[in-house]
């Protein structure tokens, strides 16, 4: 039988997990899940639903009832397609309210445990390597200098066909990582057997590149990947 392979990527907003976890996966044939889009799910039906980021009794029920189904890219929550609609600036921000809530992160974690039982899974998000998955055999802390999330962030916006100004992207980045890294609950944290790394100023292919050879080192002894 094949062995399974947890490859656990975690690192502040912008800095180009999903983007890297996304083509990782498609090179290692794993299974792709941004566990991001799952919090922001949650945050899109609570503003939805109108119910306050501050309710925190009925974002549990609500994160208790949310069926996510995610599918490489595609999110859908209670059988809606909302993969464009969860990428609003303001759902990042909610999610991070959203996902601060221990009853909401249970909620999600006890998900991603179970998509992670069935396949070698490419996970993505802020504590996969800490909390999710603290035994996966290849742990990843993916970084960038602040300004380059930050323009990087703004492509994506533009890309959507929304304007915004570099340094209001990076205010509004800076301000969710504080939030995401000081919560009491899984802060944001590089787990301490992950390996860091920094993609200021390389290209997609060259994070690619080097990302696929630390999974290589820590699956193989550096033979070959492991499927
Ligand atoms: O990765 P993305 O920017 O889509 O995540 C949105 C928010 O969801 C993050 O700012 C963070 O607060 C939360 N999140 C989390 N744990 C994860 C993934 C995302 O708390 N594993």
């Amino acid at each position: 039988m094949e062995k399974r392979v947890i490859v656990a990527i975690d690192g502040p907003a912008g800095a180009g997990k999903s983007t890297l976890a996304r083509r990782l996966a498609a090179r290692l044939g794993y299974l792709y899940i941004d566990t991001g889009a799952m919090y922001r799910a949650v945050a899109l039906w609570a503003i939805r639903e109108q119910i306050s980021l501050d309710d925190a009794p009925r974002l549990e029920q609500l994160a208790a009832h949310a069926v996510i189904g995610l599918q490489d890219a595609r999110v859908e929550l209670n059988g809606e397609d909302v993969t464009a609609a969860i990428r609003a600036p303001e759902i990042g921000e909610a999610a991070s309210r959203v996902s601060a809530l221990p009853a909401v992160r249970r909620a999600m974690v006890r998900q991603q445990q179970q998509m992670g039982e069935t396949a070698s899974v490419v996970m993505e998000g802020r504590d996969i390597g800490t909390v999710v998955f603290p035994l996966a055999e290849v742990k990843i802390y993916l970084d960038a200098e602040p300004r380059v999330r930050a323009e990087r962030r703004l492509r994506d916006l533009e890309a959507q066909g929304q304007a915004a100004r570099v340094e209001e992207v990076e205010v509004e980045i800076r301000r969710r990582d504080e939030r995401d890294r000081t919560r009491a609950d899984s802060p944001l944290q590089q787990a301490p057997d992950a390996v860091y790394f920094d993609s200021t100023g390389l290209s997609p292919d060259e994070v690619e590149e080097g990302l696929l050879r630390i999974v290589r080192e820590r699956t193989s002894n550096g033979k070959e990947v492991l499927r």
